[in-house]
C-alpha cells in the first residue's frame, strides 16, 4: 500500500517573519493529518531556519533542486551533500519552472535526480505536457520522454529510489485543474509503462499530482487508484489550505 505524500513547493516565496508563520500554523492542525506524509521545500536559503522551525515534529525537509554536480566551481548551484547536511529528505527536480525558464533539458534533469538518489536524497521527478503538447495529443509521449532521460541512464530501479510527479505544464499555477479523469488517465499510464519493465517498482513509486490542487479538489483528485498525493504550489503557502489537503488524503 502506498502512502499519501503532500509536498508544498514554496518556489521563491516568502521571508523569515512568513515562514514561520506558515509552520507554526502547520504544526499547530498537524495532529489532524492522519493519512498523509506532510513535507515543505522552502526556498534554499531558509532551510535551516525551516529544520528548527520543524524541530520535532513528523514534516520532511526537501530542496527545490539539486546540483548535478558533487563540489566546486558551480557559482549559485547547490551540491546533495550539502542539502543533506541541511536536513532535506526529498528534492524537487525537473520542475517546470526550471525546465522552462532555466533551459533544464532532460538529460540535465536526469544528472540532477541520479546526484540526489546517489546521496540519499529522494528526488521527486516532476514531468507533464505543456497545454499545446495537450492539444496535439502526445501528453503520453513527452512523459514517456520525460522519464526516458532517467531510466536510459540510470535504469528503472533508479525511479524506484524517487517520487514522481505529473504536473501538466498548463495546470501550474493557473487555477485550472486537471480533472481527476484526466490525472487518473496519465497516471495510470506512468504506472503502466513503469510496469512494463518492472513490476515491482510500478507498484512502489508514489505518483504526485500537482497544478492547482488545492483543498476543494483534492480529495477527489486523492480518490483516484493511481494517485497517491500532491506536489502543491500556491495552496502550501497558506497553513490552513496544506492542512486541508493532507486531511483529504
Ligand atoms: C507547482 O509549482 O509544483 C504547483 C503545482 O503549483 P500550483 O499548485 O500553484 O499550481
Amino acid at each position: 500500500m502506498r502512502r499519501t505524500l503532500i509536498a508544498g513547493n514554496w518556489k521563491m516565496n516568502g521571508s523569515i517573519q512568513s515562514i514561520t508563520e506558515l509552520m507554526n500554523g502547520i504544526k499547530a492542525g498537524l495532529n489532524e493529518v492522519t493519512n498523509a506524509d506532510l513535507a515543505v521545500c522552502p526556498p534554499a536559503v531558509y532551510l535551516m531556519k525551516v529544520r528548527g522551525l520543524i524541530d520535532e515534529a513528523d514534516i520532511a525537509l526537501g530542496s527545490q533542486n539539486v546540483c548535478d554536480q558533487e563540489a566546486g566551481a558551480y557559482t549559485g548551484e547547490l551540491a546533495a551533500s550539502m542539502l543533506q547536511e541541511a536536513g532535506c529528505k526529498y528534492a524537487i527536480i525537473g520542475h517546470s519552472e526550471r525546465r522552462s525558464l532555466y533551459g533544464e533539458s532532460d538529460e540535465l534533469v536526469a544528472q540532477r535526480y541520479a546526484m540526489a538518489v546517489k546521496s540519499g536524497i529522494t528526488p521527486i521527478l516532476c514531468i507533464g505536457e505543456t497545454l499545446e503538447e495537450r492539444e496535439s495529443g502526445v501528453t503520453e509521449e513527452v512523459v514517456s520522454r520525460q522519464l526516458d532521460a532517467v531510466i536510459n541512464d540510470q535504469g528503472v530501479t533508479a525511479l524506484g529510489q524517487g517520487v514522481i510527479a505529473y504536473e501538466p505544464v498548463w495546470a501550474i499555477g493557473t487555477g485550472k485543474t486537471a480533472t481527476p479523469e484526466q490525472a487518473q488517465a496519465v497516471h495510470a499510464y506512468i504506472r503502466q509503462k513503469l510496469s512494463s519493465l518492472d513490476a515491482a517498482v510500478a507498484e512502489k513509486v508514489q505518483i504526485l499530482y500537482g497544478g492547482s490542487m488545492n483543498a476543494g479538489n483534492a480529495a477527489e483528485l486523492l480518490a483516484q487508484p493511481d494517485i497517491d498525493g500532491g506536489l502543491i504550489g500556491g495552496a502550501s503557502l497558506k497553513p490552513a489550505d496544506f492542512l486541508a489537503i493532507g486531511k483529504s488524503a
